[in-house]
């Protein structure tokens, strides 16, 4: 079971207090030794915490990371190799965030592209806008993401899918428990078939997670963790989740 918190922009080095008390936490509860927590910081504090977390069960992970795997005349762009060799396991791709701030479904292919070159879990985020819900092609869009995505097969070993609906980031909403059990199933199948991959992938839920809502979540025995944006700022909030989780 995954639980990865997604900063956004937002941290500084003394913020490492956050995760100190959320690996205090799990060290003191070690019941689920397949427990998996990777704090998505900002670029600038890789390193820092990848350092202080090396013998902890936190991993650390980027948001993004440049569509280019060499190194160029791309002002403000941070490859996945350095970002690999900042000290990060995992970075975060196609998050609608960054979708919103220009990424096309060419530029996250070729995200993923570089970031599986240099050797990282990638968290490939997508899903739907609330219009494209209302019309009734969350199927499609969602479909339509992954394909022009993910050109390759062996990509998917290294993938981590992470169904992120926009209308509920940040929002407080989050989808009914029939619709997204219906379309976490719909992703595991259409993986499958369009990939002709009989290993199993997994699909992590993200969208206003919170303490309440995880007692819901959890009962939808196919999603495989959650992506925690705002509620993972606050060590107190992400302890909750987990608390609620496996209580
Ligand atoms: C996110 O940014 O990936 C996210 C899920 O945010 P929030 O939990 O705040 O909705």
């Amino acid at each position: 079971m995954f639980f990865v918190a997604n900063w956004k922009m937002f941290g500084r080095p003394s913020y490492y207090k956050i995760l100190e008390k959320i690996n205090r936490y799990i060290v003191r509860h070690k019941k689920n030794k397949s427990l998996n927590i990777v704090a998505c910081v900002p670029n600038t504090l890789i390193t820092l915490y990848s350092n202080k977390l090396k013998k902890t069960l936190i991993k650390v992970g980027a948001q993004n990371c440049s569509e280019f795997q060499n190194d160029g005349p791309y002002t403000g762009s941070v490859s996945g190799k350095m970002i690999k060799d900042a000290g990060a396991k995992y970075v975060i791709i196609g998050h609608s965030e960054s979708r919103e701030q220009g990424d096309t479904d060419k530029i996250i292919k070729n995200k993923i592209e570089s970031a599986f070159k240099a050797g990282l879990q990638i968290i490939f985020c997508f899903g739907e806008t609330l219009s494209e819900k209302n019309k009734k092609k969350t199927k499609q869009i969602i479909r339509n993401q992954i394909r022009k995505a993910i050109t390759n097969k062996k990509f998917l070993k290294k993938i981590l899918f992470a169904y992120e609906p926009v209308w509920s980031i940040g929002s407080n909403k989050i989808p009914k428990i029939t619709e997204l059990n219906y379309i976490i199933r719909d992703i595991k199948k259409f993986v499958k078939y369009t990939y002709k991959n009989n290993k199993k992938i997994k699909v992590l839920y993200g969208g206003s997670v919170n303490s309440l809502n995880i007692e819901k979540l959890k009962l939808i025995n196919q999603i495989d963790g959650y992506l925690v944006g705002g509620a993972s700022q606050s060590s107190k909030k992400f302890i909750d989740i987990l608390k609620n989780y496996y209580k």
